[in-house]
């Protein structure tokens, strides 16, 4: 039963069982973070979706490597055009500051926020800028085959060449005649011979900050190449799992298959994941819209949208909550509703500890078990796993009250469905700041008493009640007209 994991395959749109090519081995690569600004809500859910999945293949036994990659290089602000400036050198632009501090900046930031969420590091984080050699080849490799043209020092892509052996489309479902239909009127207004063709190598503009060598020109790699060159070079060709979020499907994923087939005609990749987006209050999340919410800005509640700090337990509890390709809407209320499920999980499975074994228990419990495998292993259905570790719970505050009986075989056996699904697979873990509901308000008012300490200058009782809340997973920061808090 429990080695009978479906998932769901985007490019066959089906639940296929998962058996990887070279068993015990997995090889797993999911598209991570452009790191040149602070993380937010749409950061986390990919990787706490891959996280269970990862967590969830080594429970079975597989041995897992899991590849997740650094973007530091290409991505340009006008993505679909390939225009405008490199996303991290124009922040390095305005901040003064050299493309890798920024890089190692957020970098750093995105690294602290994961592991807030509990999310485990990956086996290997590749940089795009770090393998820059590894791309160049694969450039070489498909000019050699005939599915790439250069104009002026920069090379494309040539997916109507692609188009007549392969299957550009594939994916997406998209149709490439269809497409281009609808862009007749936009050709010719650049290098490119035909809209869909993307950008493998660029000519940097003399403004450009970073740039590389090459055969072609000083320039710098096309966005969808250092996925094709980054996971077949750690994961051999082709490996068993690609994820990342929906919005990548097309271009990026569509551009990654073509990339890889066009240089060596295989399919790169035996199951495509996706996870779906989340929406704040019912609207996609944008800059633009105003409703853009950084995971700092959750863990501190220093947010328009919050009317408090949420603890990244809540957050990872909350995403699970959704299965993975669903949207989640995410507003206040449904934040303190996971964060009031959690709370009684959490209790019942301390609870659980204090109960008295009987003689015999009055209750059969052996279908949690079953139903717990059941939907992990039916495309990660995590919500079905957490209403049924809901029952569990309702099981044991029964117990609790005498109303049922739990022998001790059935204490264990509670106690390890808990272990293996809460903690172990679902990553969740007791935060050490959130037993109490008033929790949150004594630390609000130690902080006032903190705050009209260091008023009457009484450094020693303000540092001494700061040193301790970081004891027990709060920081303290000091700002112009007050404080603020966070979980650690
Ligand atoms: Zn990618």
């Amino acid at each position: 039963m429990e080695n009978k994991l479906f998932l769901h395959n985007t490019i066959t749109s089906k639940k296929e069982l998962f058996e990887p090519i070279n068993p015990p081995f997995v090889g797993m690569y999911v598209c991570g973070p452009t790191v040149y600004s602070d993380s937010h809500l749409g950061h986390a859910r990919p990787a706490i979706v891959f996280d269970v999945l990862y967590r969830y293949l080594k429970y079975l036994g597989y041995k897992v490597r899991y590849v997740r990659n650094i973007t530091d290089v290409g991505h340009l602000e006008n993505e679909l055009e390939e225009s405008g400036e490199d996303k991290i050198g124009k922040k390095a632009r305005i901040e003064q500051l050299e493309p890798m501090e920024i890089v190692q900046n957020y970098l750093n930031s995105f690294r602290y926020n994961m592991a807030q969420l509990n999310v485990l590091p990956p086996s290997i984080e590749p940089h795009a800028s770090g393998h820059i050699i590894e791309q160049q080849l694969l450039i070489e490799k498909i000019l050699k085959n005939g599915f790439a043209y250069e104009v002026n020092g920069s090379v494309y892509f040539d997916v109507e060449k692609y188009n007549k052996k392969y299957n550009y489309g594939k994916l997406s479902g998209r149709v490439l005649e269809e497409l281009l239909e609808n862009t007749r009127q936009l050709e010719g207004t650049d290098e490119k011979k035909s809209f869909y063709d993307f950008a493998l190598w660029k000519k940097a503009s003399p403004e450009h900050i970073m740039r590389w060598p090459s055969k072609w020109s000083e320039g710098f790699p096309g966005w969808h190449l250092e996925c094709s060159a980054m996971s077949t070079k750690y994961l051999g060709e082709p490996f068993d799992i690609h994820g990342g979020g929906m919005d990548l499907i097309f271009p990026h994923h569509e551009c990654e298959i073509a990339q890889n087939v066009a240089a060596t005609g295989i399919e790169p990749v035996k199951y495509w994941l996706h996870n779906n987006m989340i929406t704040i209050n019912g609207q996609k999340m944008a800059r633009s819209l105003g409703n853009f919410i950084t995971l700092n800005e959750i863990f501190s509640g220093k947010n328009n949208l919050l009317s408090k700090a949420y603890n990244p337990m809540t957050i990872r509890f909350f995403i699970l909550q959704a299965h993975y390709r669903s949207t989640i809407n995410f507003s206040n209320e449904a934040l303190q509703a996971a964060e009031k499920g959690l709370e009684r999980l959490f209790s019942a499975i301390d609870t659980l500890k204090n109960i008295k074994p009987s003689e015999k228990s009055s209750i059969d419990i052996k279908d949690i078990r079953t139903n717990c495998f059941e939907a992990i292993n039916d495309d990660l259905n995590t919500p079905v796993v957490i209403a049924t570790l809901f029952d569990g719970v309702r099981i044991i505050n029964q117990a609790k009250d005498s109303k049922i009986q739990l022998s001790a075989q059935d204490i264990s056996e509670l106690q390890n469905i808990y272990n293996t699904f809460v903690f172990n697979i679902l990553g969740l873990k007791e935060s050490k700041a959130e037993k109490n509901k008033d929790f949150e308000k004594l630390i609000e008012l130690v902080l006032q008493i903190r705050f009209e300490a260091k008023q009457k200058k009484d450094f020693s009782t303000s540092d001494k009640i700061r040193n301790q809340l970081k004891e027990i997973g709060i920081i303290v920061k000091d700002t112009k007209d007050g404080y603020e808090w966070s979980y650690e």
